[in-house]
């Protein structure tokens, strides 16, 4: 029927598929009795670390674990500031101030959404450390450009993956991945991303064997030997039923972007020219793996567009309808309304549109069509 409810996201369709052999490695599992460590994590920070084509992958509790042992592991620590991104998950300075830094929130480009590397560079001070680029909504952030000006100010630069397990972007003539592009890259597996556990998850990839060594001691108290703890670190390893399931996903991975990115390409096709709304641009050579699909309506009209599509039985959400900045969290940075007015204006214009490997052509189209009769 034409009038079915279209879901924001189905994570029960998305498990459909490969029930039995999670069941039947979950089953594995409780007959070991190897609930934390064994040979299924190890199995599957192998298997991610070649997905991503980084020599290391450290599987942590959360993409907020990864993103702060990352930091961590990169040395940021007290007296450091981290530049990043304005209109990110709030995870991501959150982690900045757990490691004990400063994060400093910077604009983004009007046209695809992810951070401004001139904005990173006039943000550069003598206290910087780190940046991190958010590939934000599964397409890379401008890499090529922030790695050129780390590299003249000496700084490190940390991935959030969060939204882009998979994706790619070519540059200097050569196809790079998520997560094999700076220092660190900080993964998040929560059920909803593009590679998502029953449960939390998260994972670190790194070129660099001190960084990954470091993350492992972290994430086991600080432990070197067994009972032999080197520093104060955190409880945060990821279980093995999860490692198991997520060597399952995994698999599929490439499959389930492939879908993710012709959806997307019918929403574009289907929206493009629709005065009133614009969509967020793809970088000649980036190839996204759509976290999400966002669309921008005018200031204003937001609300009543939303309404006109739940009334059609179309799920939608906004990520994220107020900047970091803006958070009464982050009220002591000082950094006030107007100073990322780019990511101030995206936010209360964004509109998130179901996305989800199992979602139909033809639901797009109803989505396509609930909202050109809305504007
Ligand atoms: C989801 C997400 C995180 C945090 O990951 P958790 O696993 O929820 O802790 C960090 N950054 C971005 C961009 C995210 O989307």
């Amino acid at each position: 029927m034409s009038h079915e409810p279209i879901p924001f996201v189905d994570l029960v369709a998305g498990v459909r598929p490969q029930r039995e052999a999670y069941l039947a490695a979950i089953a594995k599992i409780l007959d070991t009795g190897a609930f934390v460590g064994g040979p299924a994590v190890g199995e599957f920070e192998a298997a991610f670390a070649r997905f991503c084509g980084a020599p290391h992958a450290v599987s942590v509790g959360t993409g907020t674990d990864a993103l702060l042992l990352a930091l961590r592991g990169l040395g940021v620590g007290p007296g450091d500031e981290v530049i990043t991104a304005a209109n990110s998950f709030f995870a991501t300075a959150e982690a900045i101030s757990l490691a004990g830094a400063t994060p400093v929130l910077v604009d983004v480009r009007d046209d695809t959404l992810t951070i401004d590397p001139a904005a990173v560079e006039s943000a550069i001070g003598p206290r910087t450390r780190c940046v991190v680029p958010v590939h934000l909504f599964g397409q890379l952030a401008d890499v090529e450009a922030i790695l050129a000006l780390a590299a003249r100010h000496q700084l490190a630069v940390l991935e959030d993956a969060a939204q882009a397990h998979g994706a790619t972007r070519v540059v200097g003539g050569k196809t790079v991945t998520a997560g094999a592009i700076g220092d660190a890259a900080a993964f998040s597996f929560y059920p909803t991303k593009n590679l998502g556990a029953f449960g939390e998850g998260g994972a670190v990839t790194t070129a660099r064997a001190d960084v990954a060594d470091r993350i492992r001691r972290l994430r086991d108290h600080g432990q070197g030997a067994r009972h032999d703890h080197l520093e104060v670190g955190y409880n945060a390893r990821l279980n093995a039923i999860s490692c198991a399931c997520l060597s399952i996903s995994l698999a599929h991975l490439d499959e389930a972007n492939a879908r993710r990115r012709a959806l997307a390409a019918r929403y574009r096709e289907r929206l493009t020219d629709l005065p009133g709304l614009r969509l967020v641009a793809e970088d000649p050579g980036a190839t996204a793996v759509y976290h999400l699909m966002i669309v921008r309506v005018d200031v204003g009209r937001r609300d009543a567009i939303r309404d006109a599509l739940a009334k059609d039985g179309i799920a939608t959400a906004i990520h994220y309808p107020r900047p970091i900045h803006l958070q009464k969290a982050y009220a002591h940075l000082g950094q006030g309304e107007g100073s990322c007015p780019i990511a101030e204006r995206a936010a209360m214009e964004m509109i998130s549109l179901p996305m989800y490997p199992e979602l139909s052509l033809s639901a797009v189209d109803r989505v396509c069509d609930a909202l050109r009769a809305a504007l």
